[in-house]
């Protein structure tokens, strides 16, 4: 193979790459594109309808969320409706009823606090009394035909779409990508070994040969940070890697059921939902187990995580800091126990039972293959767990994206962002005022 030349070059085709390739397809004048993606076929890791959680996060139920976050999330939430809506592409969104149980006084107290602010953003959200949850959900409200006796709320939503198989966005948005710009090549099968300095360009190296291109868009997930720090940037973080596993049960639930998160935890808290692949089944997580995996379930990839952590002073203090923390530490140990063969699913179904109090560990079966990995960002300079998705953006042309949750869901208000730097780096134009008409609108 000669050498390449492009004007950008998108390394990874989940949904974040994905999504990058289709705002610069649709609205610039970028000449040339390429998307490169090591496996046989897009969304082939974490955007994979398996191995997310498969909600359109939009602020709601987030516990977490301060409203300003919520309104942020619910506009990037927004920008994917959008998007379906104007492509009239199917099989993306599912319909469906979304609630988050708060069980107990403190719980209850939270939700009640939070409803009158987040109705300003959400005007049909309602606040459920235990007769209201049962009406919506009945085993979640009325386990065997009797109405929950504990403090029980839930902040609800009708109907919407809120469900999402990330896959199926992914490839339809390659497959826009495609269909809108005549040099826009994706090449499947096509790892990327290193990308590397190169007169006003940089070079990536691939296993048949070399291209060149002006910009480089890293959409790896936790590989975008082994290469930023192979060229010397984004050296003040670590990631540690949390894997997400699922249990399968019969299908109890109507649509989402969230728990109360635990504020000072990156990760949403368990929840129970229709599998939009599988609809006969529901799925109950994601857990959250610390690995030394780049990818799930690759032990290929261990050394590589090793080999990016180049553990120091500095990334042993912070793992020592993070983990001295004592509720991060019951946090950890908890998730272990449920990774483990037969005891696992015995502690599991205790905090499934805060969902389904009529719940039997013969119904949950360990979902094998479900569940991708969170990179989880460390701050070595702060020395604790940074929170929200991570950018390392260069000026001369690079930009790295490692993006745990709710990454999927923020895929096109991401791929504005970045296609804004990218076509000022190139002196190309990015069309503003269509994205607001198109992605942005009522
Ligand atoms: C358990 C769990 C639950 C989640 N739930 C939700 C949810 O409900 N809603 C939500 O919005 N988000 C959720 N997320 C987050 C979401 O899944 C991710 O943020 C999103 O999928 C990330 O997409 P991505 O394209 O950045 O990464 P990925 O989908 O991981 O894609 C990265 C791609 O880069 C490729 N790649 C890596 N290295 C190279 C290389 N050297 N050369 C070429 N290609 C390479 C990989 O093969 C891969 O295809 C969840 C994540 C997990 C793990």
């Amino acid at each position: 193979m000669g050498l390449q030349r492009y004007e950008v070059v998108i390394v990874g085709a989940g949904v974040t790459g994905a999504a990058l390739a289709y705002v610069l397809a649709r609205y610039s004048d970028v000449q040339s594109i390429a998307v490169l993606e090591k496996e046989g076929r897009a969304a082939a890791l974490n955007s994979a309808a398996s191995q997310n959680s498969q909600t359109l996060h939009c602020g709601d139920l987030e516990t977490n969320y301060t409203l300003d976050k919520a309104a942020e999330v619910r506009r990037a939430a927004g920008m994917v409706l959008r998007y379906v809506e104007v492509t009239g592409e199917g099989g993306i969104l599912q319909r469906m009823p979304k609630m988050v149980l708060a069980v107990g006084e403190a719980e209850v107290e939270l939700l009640r606090g939070r409803f009158e602010p987040l109705r300003t953003l959400f005007p049909d959200l309602r606040l459920l009394d235990t007769a209201g949850v049962a009406a919506v959900e009945p085993e979640v409200g009325r386990p065997g035909g009797r109405l929950r006796r504990e403090p029980l709320m839930a902040l609800a939503r009708p109907p919407t779409p809120c469900a999402a198989d990330f896959g199926a966005l992914t490839v339809s948005l390659l497959r826009q990508a495609q269909h809108l710009h005549p040099r826009l090549d994706l090449r499947l099968n096509c790892r990327v070994q290193a990308i590397e300095p190169a007169p006003s360009a940089h070079r990536l190296r691939l296993p048949d040969g070399v291209i060149e291109a002006r910009c480089v868009a890293v959409c790896a997930g936790a590989h975008s940070l082994a290469f930023a720090h192979a060229l010397g940037h984004g050296r003040r973080y670590a990631i540690l890697p949390v894997a997400g596993s699922f249990y399968h049960a019969p299908l109890k639930v109507r649509g989402k059921v969230y728990t109360v998160q635990d504020a000072r935890l990156p990760f949403a808290a368990i929840h129970a939902d229709p599998d939009i692949t599988q609809p006969q089944r529901m799925r109950l997580g994601p857990t959250a187990l610390a690995v030394p995996f780049l990818e799930r379930r690759r032990w290929a990839s261990v050394p590589q995580f090793l080999r990016m952590l180049r553990v120091n002073a500095d990334v042993a203090a912070t793992f020592a800091h993070v983990l001295g923390q004592p509720h991060l530490r019951r946090y950890a140990l908890r998730n272990l126990l449920y990774e483990l063969p037969l005891l696992g699913v015995r502690a599991f179904v205790r905090e499934a039972r805060k969902i389904l109090p009529d719940l039997r560990v013969v119904e949950l079966r360990y979902a094998h293959g479900h569940g991708g990995l969170r990179p989880q960002l460390l701050d070595l300079e702060a020395r604790r767990l940074h929170f929200g998705p991570a950018k390392i953006a260069v000026a001369d042309g690079l930009l790295f994206n490692i993006t745990p949750s709710p990454g999927a869901t923020s895929c096109l208000a991401n791929a504005v962002e970045d296609a804004a730097g990218i076509t000022a780096q190139l002196g190309r134009r990015l069309r503003q005022e269509e994205i607001e008409r198109d992605l942005m609108g009522p």
